[in-house]
């Protein structure tokens, strides 16, 4: 059931959902936000669900409608997704023209989806907002984001927002445990990848070992000296000859990001007592930016520049913010 999946992983999200079923508070227009793979298209066709069922509250997803709306066979459910081809003004001004028309199916309500709207076209996405402003009782909108910086903000303020975290999937983390991977391996990766076969294969693989040799490193040293660490790595790192470097660093920055992520949350699965310890030790540093820098940096890691400079920017910048 998505339901208990969803009180599970995403609890804001869930309340907020279930709060506006409760209430029958109807919104016109909803804004799901989140990283690509949190659970947004499935969760809008719940909640398309759910406006349509006859139960009371959340979808019972057994019903002929409700059946109907997961297959795609509802006749006022339109979906767009924008992920391969943008969103065009056309597809707008369609599903305007259909929802102008008497409601096809019994229950009179029409609901729109539109998924990766920030590739839709600037005169879709105009198109959408003159929609968006006149809004008609019986017509839901549920659009859905990756990125909310790319909205115009005056769509977003038409619309109740409705954030999805990236969780960590703890069965999987489970199984990991289960078949007596390191932890703090089993922990990273599950971040990284989402099955145990990918899991299986990287920790084997030469450059993840190297990366996280680097980063766990890297990040003791820089407890007393950033200058050490930068040192270190300029000795140590990212030398071709190791295997591929650019491989390693994506997985070096990324070990970053999830350690400065887990400094800034109140608790971390995490069961290993060496990441445990070095979270500790970076309570007092300025991890909220020491993670831009990193987030930064990782941006220009797909682009094709020399690994050696990046990482040595890296740690310049580290070294600036943590006032060295
Ligand atoms: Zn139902």
């Amino acid at each position: 059931m998505l339901q208990n999946k969803l009180a599970d992983e995403q609890k804001v999200a869930y309340q907020i959902l279930k709060n506006g079923l409760k209430n029958n508070s109807f919104v016109h227009a909803y804004l799901f936000v989140g990283e690509k793979g949190t659970p947004k298209m499935e969760t809008a066709i719940f909640l398309a669900q759910s406006l349509l069922c006859d139960q009371e509250g959340f979808a019972c997803e057994t019903c002929d409608t409700c059946q109907r709306v997961k297959d795609g066979n509802y006749a006022d459910l339109i979906i767009k997704d924008g992920t391969d081809s943008s969103i065009k003004k056309e597809d707008i001004l369609n599903i305007q023209e259909q929802f102008s028309k008497t409601a096809i199916e019994a229950k009179e309500r029409k609901i729109y989806i539109l998924n990766m709207i920030e590739n839709a076209t600037p005169e879709a996405l105009n198109s959408l907002l003159k929609f968006l402003e006149e809004p008609s009782e019986d017509v839901t909108a549920i659009l859905i984001c990756e990125q909310q910086d790319r909205l115009l903000p005056t769509i977003i303020s038409r619309c109740q927002m409705i954030p999805f975290r990236k969780t960590l999937p703890n069965a999987l983390l489970q199984k990991c445990r289960n078949e007596n991977m390191n932890e703090l391996d089993a922990y990273l990766l599950t971040y990284l990848v989402n099955n145990y076969e990918q899991i299986s294969e990287i920790i084997e693989d030469e450059n993840y070992q190297n990366a996280r040799y680097l980063a766990i490193s890297v990040l003791e040293k820089m407890i007393l000296s950033v200058h050490e660490a930068s040192l270190f790595l300029q000795i140590e790192g990212f030398k071709e000859k190791k295997g591929n470097d650019r491989a390693q660093f994506n997985y070096f920055i990324e070990i970053l990001m999830r350690f400065f992520k887990d400094c800034l949350r109140k608790d971390c699965e995490c069961q290993s007592e060496q990441w445990q310890e070095l979270i500790r030790q970076y309570q007092k540093k300025n991890c909220v930016q020491m993670l831009s820098v990193c987030m930064q940096i990782k941006d220009k890691c797909n682009k094709s520049v020399n690994i050696k400079l990046l990482s040595d920017q890296l740690m310049a910048e580290i070294r600036r913010c943590s006032h060295e």
